[in-house]
């Protein structure tokens, strides 16, 4: 930890500690070393590691220097608590970033693996004291590949956040897409104004920011659109083809799927081009898979005839990874995408079928 209580109860800062004097942690009151070296960032820890549930001990020196970068750079527009005590949750999240008009931030900085579960219990005691959370990637998350699951868990206004600490580089991600057999895709941008954007209050980010929420939007919105560079268009869709075919025969397709489309004269090699176009990111399944399900559910509801566009959405809810929050913005764009091919017509709550599509014949 960075922090300390001295023996005036006042809050010091490790790098600015005295070796002679008295330490405690500020959690669980029991007495602290200061550590320091060349190698080390200057940190405290507990003399008797045992009895602490507010401290997690054996910080790296990634995140005791991350903390201390977020920290400085924070402290420059906010007024920040470093590792806050949270008693009331036994928690105690690396930054708490206080904002004028809107809830406080907790930062976390996270450099080592956190398993799904326990990131959702500090997430969860977080947001029970009404605050927000934005986690902050080390250097390990850094350097690999995320898969759309891991980075779906950490978003925060549709963005991740790093900072690696040997290169004092802090980088956001954003614009996400994801098309069926390729690498997940998305623009990155470097330096602090990224994380300074996303802190500002809603309403200014509404306003000015074209480089945060209006361009998540617009992400959204293109992601979906069966967008493909005419040229380009039939070899994508050949090797999509190919690649399902593949997933057929290595027994990679649920069955239960395959005899769906087979009961109805359909085969999965030729399901409608319309269905090998989606680049959505934030679902669980394949894009081919979830368009051909929302293909067969309007198949279901037959030509001219009408469904309430909270049932259609009611269904493919569950396509899409648990901890995205854009759900609801793919699935608008998406029927707007199905308007605009002319194969529903949107009428207040309700969608009319107007042209089914097409599999593709031998
Ligand atoms: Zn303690």
């Amino acid at each position: 930890m960075l922090l300390a209580i001295n023996s005036s109860n006042q809050y010091i800062f490790a790098n600015l500690a005295n070796r002679s004097e008295r330490y405690r942690c500020p959690a669980c009151k029991k007495p602290v070393v200061l550590r320091h070296g060349q190698q080390n960032v200057a940190h405290f820890a507990h003399q008797v590691q045992a009895g602490c549930h507010s401290f997690t001990e054996g910080e790296t020196i990634d995140h005791l220097l991350g903390k201390m970068a977020l920290y400085q750079h924070f402290a420059k527009d906010y007024r920040v608590v470093v590792e806050p005590v949270l008693s009331q949750i036994s928690q105690r999240p690396d930054l708490l970033v206080k904002r004028p008009r809107e809830t406080d931030l907790a930062i976390e900085y996270q450099c080592s693996p956190i398993g799904k579960k326990r990131l959702q219990e500090r997430n969860e005691g977080l947001k029970s004291l009404g605050l927000e959370v934005l986690w902050v990637l080390g250097p390990a998350y850094y350097q690999r590949r995320l898969s759309g699951e891991l980075t779906c868990r950490f978003l925060y206004g549709g963005r991740l956040f790093f900072y690696v600490p040997k290169q004092k580089r802090f980088d956001t991600r954003f614009n996400f897409s994801k098309t069926d057999f390729h690498k997940l895709q998305y623009e990155s941008q470097t330096g602090f104004a990224a994380i300074a954007a996303s802190l500002a209050s809603s309403a200014e980010k509404d306003k000015s920011d074209c480089s945060g929420r209006g361009t998540i939007k617009q992400s959204v919105v293109d992601q979906t659109k069966s967008v493909c560079p005419t040229s380009d268009l039939d070899q994508h869709l050949l090797y999509q083809r190919t690649k399902i075919t593949l997933l057929m025969v290595q027994g990679r397709v649920k069955v239960d799927l395959i005899n769906y489309l087979y009961e109805r004269g359909h085969r999965l090699d030729q399901i409608p081009d319309w269905c090998l176009l989606g680049q959505a990111f934030g679902l669980a399944v394949p894009n081919w898979h979830f368009r051909l399900v929302l293909v067969l559910l309007l198949e279901r509801v037959r030509l001219n005839h009408w469904i309430v566009e909270e049932r259609l959405s009611a269904r493919l809810r569950q396509y899409f990874y648990p901890s995205f929050q854009d759900h609801e913005k793919i699935l608008k764009a998406t029927y707007a995408d199905l308007a605009a091919s002319g194969v529903i017509c949107l009428q207040g709550n309700k969608i009319l079928v107007i042209k089914l599509l097409q599999f593709v014949a031998d």
